[in-house]
Order: C-alpha cells, then structure tokens, then sequence
C-alpha cells in the first residue's frame, strides 16, 4: 500500500502511517509530477499546497482517500471523488481548541487594549490612562454558532465567570440544555452581550450576517470577536461602528480579502488584528496529521472513517449501531443482484425494528446499493459513488421503515424488480449475516461461498432429480434448504457447493422437468 505525503504535515502522522504503508513524502511535489504518479498512490495526504484537481482524480486508478490535514478543502475537487468513489477526509476537530484559545486572546486583547498598549511601551510611552479596560467577569457572552469552536469558547468563558448566550437555530434545545446556555434569537443576543463572538462557516445565510442594522442593535462599549471566516461581518458597516463607536471595539483573525488590502479597518485603534493564524498553533498541526493519519489508516484496512466529508456524518454511537449491518446489506445485496433475472430498475429496502428507530439509515442504504453494484460492474463501487452510479443506471430506490421484526430485533428487507423478474431477501444479523427469508420462503441461509438457487416444482422426486444432476456433474453439496408456499405448489432451493457451477452445468439443472430456474451465486 503505497501513501503519497505531498505536503509537510507533522512527522508524528507521517511515523504512524509507515507502521501500515510504504510512505512517500514528497512535500515539494509539483502539478506536473503529482498528474504523472497519483496513479501509483492508494491514499494522499495534503495541507493546502497541493491542489488536487479533476485531473489528478481522474489519473488516481488506486487512490481510495484523499486526507486534507487540516480543514478546509478548496483545493480538492470534491464532486470528482465523489464521482470516483474516493472518500476526501479532514481533521475539523484538530483546530477546535486553537482557535478557541486564540478567540479567548482576541477578546482579552480588545478588551484590555494589549496590543495598541504593547506597541505605545514600544514607542517609548507610558500611557497607563488612555489604557482602561473592562473585565470579563459578570459579562455576557453571546455566541453565534455552537458548534464545535463556539462551545469550547463556551466552556472557557464559564472559567472566566461570564454568562453566555447563544444563537444557533440548527442547536436543538436539549443540547443547548446539556451545555448549560441560553438559546436566544440573533436580535437578543446583539442587544444583550457585552462580548460578541461568531463561530459559523460562511454560507449564502451567514455572509454579512453582521451589518449596519446588527450594529445599531448592540450596546455602545460592547465587543466583536470574528476567528470563523471573513464575510460573515460586513467590513464596511464595521468601519462604521468603530469609528462612531457605536460599539467599544473588534478582534479580527478573517477578513473579506485576504490579506486584507488597504483596509480602512487597519487604522483604527479600537480593533484588534491577526492574519488568520487561529488555527495556527504546533499541536492543532501535530493533532491534524495524527487524525488525518488515522482515517488514512482505516480505510486502508477496510475500515470507515469518521470525517468524511463526501459521504453522510454519523456519530460513533450510531456507527457502533449499525456496523453489524454493513456486512449482511452488503451480502443482500449481492445476493438479489445475482439471483434476479434482467438489469434492476427499482428497488424496496425496508429497515425493521430496532435499525428502524435510527434517524438515518442512509449509510445501510449506501451498502446495499455497494453490495448490488459491484456484482454487475468491473469498477469498484463503495459507499462514496454508489448512489451516483445507481442513479446512471436508472435505479429507483425507495426506503420504508417498520417497526415490526417479527422474533428479531432488526431485519432488512431488499426487493429488487426488474423488467423480467422480482426478488426479495431478508436478513438478520445473529453475530453473522443470516438471510431468514427469500421471497416468501422462510430459510435459515448464511450468505457465503458458493451458492445455487432453484426454483421448481414441488412434486415428489424433484429435489432428488437436481441433486443427481449436481452430483453426476462432480458438484459437491455442502448445505441445502428448500421452502414451498403450499404443498404441491411452488418451491426453492437454496444450496452451499463447493465450487462455482459451470455454466454448462448450469443450463442441463435449467433443462430438468419441474425446475423452472436456476441461478448460481457467488458471495
Ligand atoms: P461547526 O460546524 O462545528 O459549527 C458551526 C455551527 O454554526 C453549528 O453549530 C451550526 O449549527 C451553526 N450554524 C450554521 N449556520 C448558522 C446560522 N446561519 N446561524 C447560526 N448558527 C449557524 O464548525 P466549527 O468547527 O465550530 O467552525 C466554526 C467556524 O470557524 C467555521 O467558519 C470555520 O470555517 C471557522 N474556522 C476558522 C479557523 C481560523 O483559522 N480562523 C480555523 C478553523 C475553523
């Protein structure tokens, strides 16, 4: 397993991922030469130098992850893994705590003045008057954004004795509860905080959330703090604010134009400025290369990463849930798309009992689909591609939920139709995939190995008759169950072998009196 490490990330990420790959560091690759060797690669790890584009995706026939140490990833073409099936990674968590330190910093700066004082005792002055501050204790925080950022600077204001309250209407209640703040609308929180401080990404919703009439809202000798992304505050309505001190002051670390170009802002004393260094400190560095490292490790034992940024989120609880699963809806998937007749236009998964009760099964749903494409395509198809690939080929994919699994505590249910032919499996997990039910015969079947399927009909001395054509044919049967609606109706028979049936085979098992079709599969 070959890793390309083409920016410099901390040696800690590069030492772990030398315990499973062969590992290239080549920090100064150049556009020219990632195009000529990506294709060599099965993972590439990146800060934001090398930009990875869709010609580069396209010429990476290995590559399975592409894992930006850090976190954003506008130097990746996201839609063209996605299309390629490579997962693209990133170590969002790894700057929480830097940059909420770095906000704390910015707002003791603005509100004790440290740095026009630094820079007076520099200049040989001693201006201890022009320098009085405001404390922080007994001040309210408001917080736009509660995500991972916004509640750390939580939990460090509580230290500092302040109050906080918050605007996040995609919070639901129940958290805000658990980290003991205050819901609020944006209106409460400009008119009530003494300290302002944005902590959401930049969005069509959220650029100049701050402008003019949010500045008119808030208290004359309050503060704005912005350590998330330049755009979010409107910089001229800013350059209003301080310079009528319609509020006390600002602390930027993002800004519009980066850097910021002849800003009116730069002259004023009463904000605060740094060039987006928030998230610059040595163990947010070390902190990225070692998750970064760690998802790039897992995916290349097979396992799933945590912060895929093309593929759906779930927490670890959740993944715990439903990771029993992932190997039976692979399995019945496989399974349908091998034992139906024609190319599959819709599709019915039903999740039952427990999986039933989980807010998304999207990731299930993702598998199946794995399970069902890698059986008819030479491409490899995962849980990132899957849903594009099946939608090029006219799949319809319908998701149902029941809460009802029969003896079990959770079942999936896939009916696959096509043109010709329906078919539907069932299946548990009982420490292994199990299929309890095919079409609608109860059976007790683990999907492995060899395996053939035979439908017939149920008169006496048809089972006999194909297992003698089996036999005189070297085929050796391992297990077989067979099921039948009513007696002397329709029947299966599902059967382990232990080799492939050829397809000659095959045809002479088609040929026999009674049996009316016969599929072999392979799971
Ligand atoms: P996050 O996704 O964990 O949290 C964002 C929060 O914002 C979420 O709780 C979300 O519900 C909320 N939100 C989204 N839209 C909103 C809206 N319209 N109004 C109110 N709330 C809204 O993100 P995070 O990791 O905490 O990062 C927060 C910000 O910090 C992002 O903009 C990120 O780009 C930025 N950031 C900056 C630096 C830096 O170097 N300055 C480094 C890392 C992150």
């Amino acid at each position: 397993m070959k890793v390309l490490v083409a920016d410099s990330i901390n040696q800690k990420g590069i030492d772990n991922l030398k315990e499973v790959a062969d590992v290239v560091a080549d920090t100064d690759i150049t556009p020219e030469e990632l195009l000529n060797t990506i294709s060599e690669y099965e993972a590439i790890v990146i800060r934001s130098r090398t930009k990875v584009t869709r010609e580069v995706i396209q010429r990476a026939d290995k590559l399975k992850i592409i894992a930006r140490a850090g976190v954003g990833v506008d130097n990746v073409d996201v839609v063209a893994a996605t299309e390629k099936g490579i997962m693209v990674v990133n170590a969002p968590e790894s700057t929480s705590i830097t940059v909420a330190e770095h906000t704390m910093g910015m707002m003791l700066t603005a509100a004790r003045k440290i740095a026009i004082a630094d820079k007076s005792v520099k200049e040989n002055k001693w201006e201890k008057s022009r320098f009085m501050g405001v404390e922080l204790r007994n001040k309210t925080l408001g917080v736009v954004g509660m995500g991972r950022i916004g509640s750390q600077v939580v939990s460090r204001c509580k230290a500092f004795e302040m109050d906080a309250i918050v605007y996040d209407p995609y919070l639901p209640k129940e958290v805000a509860k658990q980290m003991g703040v205050q819901l609020a609308d944006l209106e409460t929180v400009l008119k009530e905080a003494d300290f302002i401080t944005i902590h959401v990404p930049l969005t069509p919703e959220t650029k100049h959330l701050i402008s003019t009439a949010e500045f008119e809202m808030m208290k004359e000798d309050s503060f704005i703090i912005n350590c998330a992304r330049g755009g979010i505050i409107d910089e001229d309505a800013l350059f209003d604010a301080l310079s009528n001190e319609k509020i006390g002051g600002a602390a930027l670390d993002v800004y519009e134009e980066e850097p910021p170009k002849d800003s009116k802002l730069l002259d004023l004393d009463n904000i605060v400025v740094t060039p987006h260094i928030a998230a610059s400190t040595k163990e947010a560095q070390r902190d990225a290369a070692i998750i970064v490292a760690n998802e790039v490790i897992e995916v290349l034992k097979g396992g799933a990463p945590k912060n895929v940024l093309n593929m759906p989120v779930v927490d670890q609880k959740t993944y715990e849930e439903i990771k029993p699963y992932l190997e039976l809806c692979k399995k019945l998937g496989s399974f349908v798309s091998q034992a139906i007749t024609g190319q599959i236009k819709e599709l019915e998964i039903v999740y039952c009992g427990e999986l039933s009760e989980m807010a998304n099964q999207d990731i299930l749903t993702r598998t199946v689909l794995q399970g069902i494409l890698n059986s008819v395509l030479i491409d490899p198809v995962n849980m990132i591609n899957a849903p594009t690939i099946a939608k090029e080929r006219g799949i319809t994919i319908t998701e149902g939920k029941t809460a009802d699994a029969q003896r079990y505590d959770s079942l999936i249910r896939v009916k696959a139709i096509s043109e010709k032919d329906e078919f539907s499996v069932e299946g548990t997990d009982l420490h292994e995939p199990v299929i309890i039910k095919i079409n609608n015969y109860w059976v007790d079947v683990k999907p492995e190995g060899h395996m053939f399927i035979s439908k017939y009909n149920d008169i006496p001395g048809a089972i006999g008759t194909i297992g003698t054509k089996l036999g005189e044919c070297n085929i050796n049967i391992g297990t077989m169950q067979v099921g039948r609606d009513i007696a002397g109706g329709k029947a299966i028979m599902i059967l382990t072998i232990d080799q492939k049936i050829p397809d000659n085979v095959m045809e002479e098992v088609k040929n026999l009196d009674n049996v009316f079709d016969a599929v072999g599969l392979e799971l």
